[in-house]
């Protein structure tokens, strides 16, 4: 299972922070809830593009001695089972949907000029079915603008909020996936897809 470092702060912050098991670990597993503090598990390697960072990030593993099952801290700068991180896929979703920009434009203003045009239209793509669901997610955290369409006002919002606190919200308190899961992976470990029934229950 996956959830959020509490680190916040840059990918540099989050490796100096990662030497030492105590300082982030879980004072329970989120899985079978025993109170016992779950066993430090080593590492798994993760590829991120950042902006101007292109390499591979450990992230710290934990195992649950009860129940025997695994727990990892992921980066909140990183969105699961995505390379690219959060800041990049915002710089390009707002430049190419909010902004009205083209593809080649949105991925310069994501610092990745040469990125191909399909990985954008992959972005674009999984967010817009995404926008409707999010309106109603985080209409906890911000109020709904009144905006032409679901899309702009989705974007709007996580502009707002804040990409990150936004994905924090999201990932943390309903375990949904920012661009939604990959249908694949609903089953393992990731209890909804958002929905647009109230983030409130
Ligand atoms: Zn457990």
């Amino acid at each position: 299972m996956q959830m959020l470092h509490p680190c916040r702060g840059s990918i540099q912050q989050y490796e100096q922070g990662l030497s030492d098991p105590d300082r982030y670990r879980p004072d329970h597993c989120p899985l079978c809830h025993t109170s016992d503090p779950l066993r430090a598990h080593g590492f798994y390697w993760r590829t991120l593009v950042d902006v101007e960072y292109d390499e591979s990030i450990r992230v710290r593993r934990y195992l649950c001695l009860l129940c025997k099952r695994t727990v990892s801290l992921l980066p909140e700068f990183a969105l699961p089972y995505l390379r690219f991180s959060l800041g990049v896929i915002s710089l390009f979703l707002v430049s190419r949907l909010l902004y009205s920009r083209t593809y080649r434009e949105a991925a310069s203003a994501a610092s990745q000029p040469n990125m191909a045009y399909q990985r954008g239209q992959f972005w674009v793509r999984r967010f817009q079915r995404q926008a409707t669901a999010l309106c109603a997610a985080l209409s906890s955290l911000t109020s709904v603008p009144p905006a032409k369409d679901f899309l702009t006002r989705a974007l709007q919002m996580l502009v707002t909020i804040g990409w990150i606190p936004a994905h924090r919200f999201l990932f943390g308190e309903l375990r949904a996936h920012l661009l939604g899961w990959p249908r694949s992976l609903i089953p393992h470990g990731c209890r909804v897809n958002l929905s647009p029934a109230p983030a409130s229950s």
